[in-house]
């Protein structure tokens, strides 16, 4: 028999819980990977999968990531994820988001959820009446910080991507850089208004035809086909739509010396690093420039300063990707494997 520490995505997590209620259906995982920080944080996937042991490998797999991001964005949080297996109709009842989150109230604390795929706003009030260890709630009407992650993560892109172009072509401010953005969704269309208000030009690609006409024809950018923008010729290039774009084949097709930019996990695999740094083309590690949203969703949960600490704490974004860029240099690693080596120093794993 395999047991769950022989799977090739388990990493020491502290804990896994298999979670089940027969009553409303629900069967979920609760990965928490390390508390060493604090409270295991991170959010709950709502999600149909094909196996079983897919679900497995993608709570295992996306705990693990939380625990490095909560780490290098400096927060005071471990890193734990949670997965609800949903049926092929994703049916989504009151019932069983109420068993969700009586099973999260159970671990006392020691996981916090929030958003993830498939996951609402209104579904975080619904998992609310049952814990209190939610975050991603609205804005109260006191005006306390919490809400809508996307235009947090999109400052934190912008200023990360300011410090890739000072230090890639020595460049003080956007004027004149020009910026793709692959996507036109609520990160990407923050972010084409920050760099667009420094004088930057910009090319948008989207799926959604609507979507990307409307955000170009505000910042006075160009549309770009989907299938093109990866091999534009541009001084950056901002993935902001989907994950493992960068891969074998599109990163020798790469025309930018500079990627950074939201999505998540852009690196297809972990060797697509070294490649990016064979072709001298200058990465921040996307767990690193798009922490902003955690930023705010964990000032919300944590009480533990107002608007001015979630400013601070991004603000400190731009130094944190030089700290990597500057070891990577000197050590000849890629900057994806030099930020996983610091969040593990960081979470007590080195
Ligand atoms: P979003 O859903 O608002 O926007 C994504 C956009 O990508 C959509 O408009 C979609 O049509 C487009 N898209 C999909 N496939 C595409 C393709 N092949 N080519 C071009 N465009 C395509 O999502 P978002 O909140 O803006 O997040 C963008 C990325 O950043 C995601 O990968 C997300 O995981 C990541 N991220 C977001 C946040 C946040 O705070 N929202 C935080 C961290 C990371």
């Amino acid at each position: 028999m395999t047991f769950i520490w022989d799977r090739p995505n388990f990493d020491a997590h502290e804990a896994v819980h298999i979670v089940t209620d027969p009553a409303s259906g629900l069967r979920a995982i609760i990965a928490m990977h390390s508390t060493h920080l604090g409270p295991a944080a991170g959010g709950t996937r709502f999600w149909h999968y094909a196996d079983d042991g897919d679900a497995m490998t993608d709570v295992l797999r996306l705990s693990r990531g939380m625990s490095y991001k909560n780490a290098m964005a400096g927060l005071p949080l471990g890193g734990g994820k949670a997965v609800i297996l949903a049926d092929a109709a994703k049916t989504k009842t009151p019932e069983l988001l109420a068993a969700f989150g009586r099973a999260v109230d159970r671990l006392g604390g020691n996981y916090v959820t929030a958003e993830d795929v498939g996951m609402s706003v209104s579904d975080m009030i619904a998992i609310s009446r049952e814990t209190d260890f939610v975050a991603g709630l609205p804005v109260d009407d006191a005006g306390e910080v919490g809400g809508d992650p996307g235009p947090h993560t999109a400052l934190g892109v912008f200023l990360g991507l300011k410090a890739a172009v000072k230090r890639k072509l020595g460049r003080d401010t956007l004027d004149g850089v020009h910026v793709a953005l692959q996507g036109a969704g609520s990160v990407a269309s923050h972010l084409a208004r920050h760099c667009a208000g420094e004088g930057a030009r910009i090319s948008v690609a989207d799926i959604d035809a609507a979507k990307v006409e409307a955000l170009a024809a505000e910042v006075g950018g160009t549309v770009v086909d989907p299938a093109e923008i990866l091999s534009i010729e541009a001084d950056v290039l901002s993935p902001c739509a989907l994950g493992a774009i960068l891969n074998e084949e599109s990163i020798a097709a790469l025309n930018a010396p500079i990627i950074a930019g939201a999505a998540n996990n852009q690196l297809a695999r972990p060797e697509d690093g070294q490649r990016l740094v064979a072709r001298d083309i200058l990465y921040a590690p996307d767990y690193v420039i798009n922490a902003g949203g955690i930023i705010n969703v964990s000032t919300e949960y944590l009480d533990d300063g107002g608007h001015e600490l979630v400013r601070q704490r991004i603000d400190a974004i731009p130094g944190r990707l030089d700290r990597i860029w500057d070891e990577s240099d000197a050590s000849g690693r890629d900057p994806a494997a030099v930020a996983d080596s610091m969040a593990q120093r960081l979470i007590g794993r080195a």
